[in-house]
């Protein structure tokens, strides 16, 4: 069982030939609205995988927090622990995605943003009792750091939108699971380029007892203290918009650790479920389930 603290986002998705550069406009195609949100986006990872899951979030009372609602519930996921807030709107994510499939994303965090330590205390016996629980920082920290102080489980954290951490809260993570450019602010560096780069950055952070460095196309980097790291490479596929592929990764990793595998084997389903959501347009709508990461 994992139980997941996090944001719940519209997402409104634009493709563009390119990106605009600031004061510029750019004509883009037609738009599409689909379910996003780094925390929704984890837990229907993990759910469409079989696990059970948990979400504790909060929107706003209006048509697109009862979208997400809906479509949470459609794919099994418990919303018990979502609040509707009447004194914020839903958090929304503007989209763009470019030809070679990579996104721009700017959050509007809405009653996101209102989460606070008493949401998660209303939770308390989903965050405690779970196998796993699952963090990201679209979220108040306050929030966050409650969920990792409650947690008896282990405690994975997708430090995104990337931000500098308190070591308290990183003395209490079990699994963290940064992408390059995520470990280099965690690092205070620039992002790291190289293999070496990337184990030096890592090597400058205390708390976590593993972290996972995501690396796109080249699949992932497991790192345990003492041990040689591990590289997970990821399938070989012609990406047509990652959204989602790290929420893909990162639902998945979290499911076959509650389902006690080994890291190094979580990840390696974790790499296909992540190189399957880059195939497809939108967050929700490309995630993965058990039988198509099966097939892969
Ligand atoms: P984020 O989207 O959080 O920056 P990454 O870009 O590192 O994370 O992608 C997360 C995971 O998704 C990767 O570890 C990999 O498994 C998969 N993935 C993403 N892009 C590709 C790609 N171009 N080819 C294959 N797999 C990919």
């Amino acid at each position: 069982m994992i139980t997941v603290i996090g944001s719940l986002n519209q997402d409104i998705v634009v493709r563009v030939t390119r990106h605009p550069k600031p004061g510029e406009t750019v004509l883009g195609k037609d738009h599409f609205v689909a379910a996003g949100g780094k925390g929704a986006n984890q837990a229907v990872a993990a759910s469409r995988l079989g696990q059970a899951v948990t979400m504790v979030g909060r929107v706003g009372d209006d048509d697109a927090g009862r979208m997400l609602l809906a479509g949470l519930a459609d794919d099994a996921v418990d919303t018990s622990g979502v609040a509707v807030d009447d004194g914020a709107g839903t958090g929304i994510d503007f989209i763009t995605v470019d030809d070679q499939a990579e996104n721009a994303i700017v959050v509007s965090p809405g009653a996101n943003g209102r989460m606070s330590a008493a949401d998660v205390d209303r939770a308390a016996a989903a965050v405690s009792e779970a196998v796993v629980v699952l963090l990201q920082l679209e979220v108040p920290l306050d929030a966050v750091s409650r969920a990792a102080t409650l947690a008896t489980g282990v405690v994975m954290l997708d430090p995104a939108p990337a931000r500098a951490l308190p070591q308290e809260l990183l003395s209490r993570v079990d699994v963290l699971v940064p992408n390059r450019s995520e470990l280099g602010v965690l690092a205070g560096q620039p992002e790291p380029t190289t293999t070496g780069d990337v184990l030096a950055a890592a090597r400058t952070l205390r708390g976590p007892d593993a972290i996972v460095v995501t690396l796109g196309a080249e699949g992932a980097l497991v790192l345990r203290g003492g041990e040689p790291p591990v590289a997970v490479a990821a399938p070989v596929i012609e990406p047509v918009d990652t959204v989602g592929a790290g929420d893909a990764f990162c639902g998945a990793l979290a499911d076959g650790l509650a389902r006690g595998q080994d890291l190094v084997a979580a990840c390696r389903r974790a790499v296909v479920a992540g190189a399957i959501a880059a195939t497809r347009p939108g967050a929700q709508p490309s995630l993965p389930t058990a039988a198509e990461v099966q097939a892969a």
